[in-house]
């Protein structure tokens, strides 16, 4: 076997062999063909576990214009042999799971379990939505006059960019492979510099699945150049980016002009609101999932919670002993809880915010501070006395850093809820079902979740947040084919 990747059986593949040199996938083939290749690093131990090609914006071209080219052959092909193939795929990753999980493991510095959830998941995905194949037939309508007939054909948009975080790096690209190849498109993927081997993976078991050459395209590189020029290339029909709200906004207005289709998936400031009657030790185990898995860098991690007064104290006190039994540590040991953050850099973020919230007079209960050490390590950390309006309540810190904000009643409750720009996830603990309904109305966000986490979003069911956190179109469920697709109405006269 070679130690660059390319010739390589699949079942040949591990993180510490076959990654050394990922290829990327441009034209109708694996290419390793790069000045320069860019490291990929375990966040847990600073160790290089690979590298992928460097490529620039010609490799992009030459990516953009190879997938218009193979993409109308898999358009014409029935879609229930697209789905095959993403049943064979969602097989082939099964089969090669644990391997897949180790290298999401230590690129993406996420606890074994997690790893293991996440590939699971991408497993299922390519399922589910080869399960959705019905749901790409046409209707038939009523002509309205004699001898007259109408009829809609659900078509794939064309080639469609998908650009996807660090933080999700299975699961993002299969939720926008899946039902994107379902659909019929081809796809060009810009996976994270930081954990692009996940996504490398993922496009190996679609070509062992049989895909037809070129019908994905794999593009690496910086965001800023090989993103941008994905994003822009002249034959994308849709970009579907999952990603901080800032470049998200950035690419749409790129792409404003262009009548690109655009679907952004971005940040979140997510509250658990815990009212008197919950049960406080079930909303602290849903907190403490949702706020520390992925070490707080998830979209829908939770980073507020939002208390009445009445049982402030003895949610802090079970919080910051819950906090205080967390094993942090490095992803190699199973019996590490929470990893490593992606980088240097994230924890100096992350350090920022605890800082200027301290300094604006927030209380460190637990944590608040970095983990000496090799590795990029943060503790969980819990603040109290979190003004709403203060930047610790109401900007995405990305990290393991749970703010505490009381308040006096329900309405409080929303406002303070409310108080971000961000709309994508909230969760009420309560025994209250008028409660929770109220709340479920009222606060603008996405996703609502009654008595669970605000994390841990399940596939079948429509994903997306409001404001600030995204586009209306919607990933996970069927909705999510409503992206990936146009609908062509014919009229027939006879
Ligand atoms: P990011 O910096 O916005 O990057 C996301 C992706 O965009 C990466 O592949 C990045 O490439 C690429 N990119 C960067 N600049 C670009 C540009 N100018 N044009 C085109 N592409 C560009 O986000 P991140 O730091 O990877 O991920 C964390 C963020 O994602 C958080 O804000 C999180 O909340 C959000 N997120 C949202 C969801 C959701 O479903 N709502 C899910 C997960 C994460 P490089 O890696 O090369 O920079
Ligand atoms: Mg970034």
């Amino acid at each position: 076997m070679q130690a660059d990747g390319g010739a390589t059986e699949l079942r040949d593949l591990s993180v510490e062999t076959a990654f050394r040199r990922a290829p990327g996938y441009v034209g109708r083939s694996w290419t390793h063909d790069a000045d320069r290749w860019i490291d990929v690093v375990d966040p847990s131990d600073g160790e290089t576990i690979g590298s992928v090609p460097q490529m620039d914006a010609g490799d992009v071209d030459r990516a953009g214009a190879a997938a218009a080219e193979y993409g109308r052959e898999w358009a014409s092909v029935p879609a229930s042999e697209r789905a095959a193939v993403l049943l064979r795929a969602a097989a082939i990753l099964e089969k090669h799971a644990a391997a897949v999980a180790d290298t999401l493991r230590r690129e993406g510095g996420r606890p074994r379990l997690e790893a293991g959830g996440e590939v699971a998941k991408s497993v299922q995905t390519f399922r589910y939505y080869a399960g959705l194949v019905g749901a790409l037939d046409g209707r038939a309508f009523d002509g309205g006059a004699p001898r007259m007939r109408h009829e809609t054909r659900r078509e794939p948009v064309g080639v469609v960019t998908a650009i996807t975080p660090w933080n999700v790096p299975a699961a993002s690209p299969a939720r926008k492979l899946a039902p994107a190849l379902l659909a019929g498109n081809a796809v060009l993927l810009k996976p994270a510099t930081a954990t692009p081997l996940s996504a490398y993976f993922l496009v190996r078991c679609l070509y062992e699945a049989g895909l037809p050459d070129g019908v994905v395209q794999l593009v690496t590189g910086s965001g800023s150049v090989v993103g941008a020029a994905a994003a822009t290339h002249p034959d994308v029909g849709a970009v579907s980016f999952t990603g901080s709200t800032d470049v998200g906004i950035a690419l749409q207005r790129e792409l404003a002009g262009r009548l690109t289709k655009v679907q952004l998936e971005l940040g979140g400031k997510n509250a658990a609101i815990v009212l008197p009657d919950a049960d406080l030790e079930r909303a602290a185990s849903s907190i403490m999932a949702a706020a520390f898995a992925a070490a707080g860098q998830q979209c829908t991690a939770t980073s507020r919670v939002i208390v009445h007064r009445e049982v402030a104290a003895p949610l802090v006190s079970i919080l910051r002993s819950r906090i205080e039994e967390l094993r942090v540590g490095p992803t190699a040991d199973d019996r590490t809880e929470m990893g490593p953050l992606i980088d240097a850099g994230q924890v100096e973020s992350v350090h920022g915010f605890v800082g200027r919230a301290v300094a604006a007079g927030a209380k460190v209960e637990a944590g608040g501070e970095p983990v000496r050490g090799t590795g990029y390590f943060y503790a969980p950390t819990l603040m109290t006395g979190v003004q709403p309006s203060s930047e610790l309540a109401r900007e995405e810190v990305f990290g393991p850093v749970l703010a505490v904000l009381e308040v006096a009643d329900l309405d409080e409750a929303v406002a303070v809820a409310d108080r971000t720009p961000y709309g994508l996830s909230c969760a009420v603990h309560t025994s209250d079902v008028a409660a929770a309904q109220r709340i479920a109305a009222a606060v603008d966000c996405g996703v609502i979740s009654v008595n669970g986490p605000t994390a841990g979003i399940e596939l079948t069911a429509p994903f997306g947040g409001f404001k600030a956190s995204g586009t209306p179109s919607k990933e996970h469920g069927p909705e999510a084919l409503d992206f990936f697709t146009r609908t062509k109405l014919v009229t027939w006269r006879w």
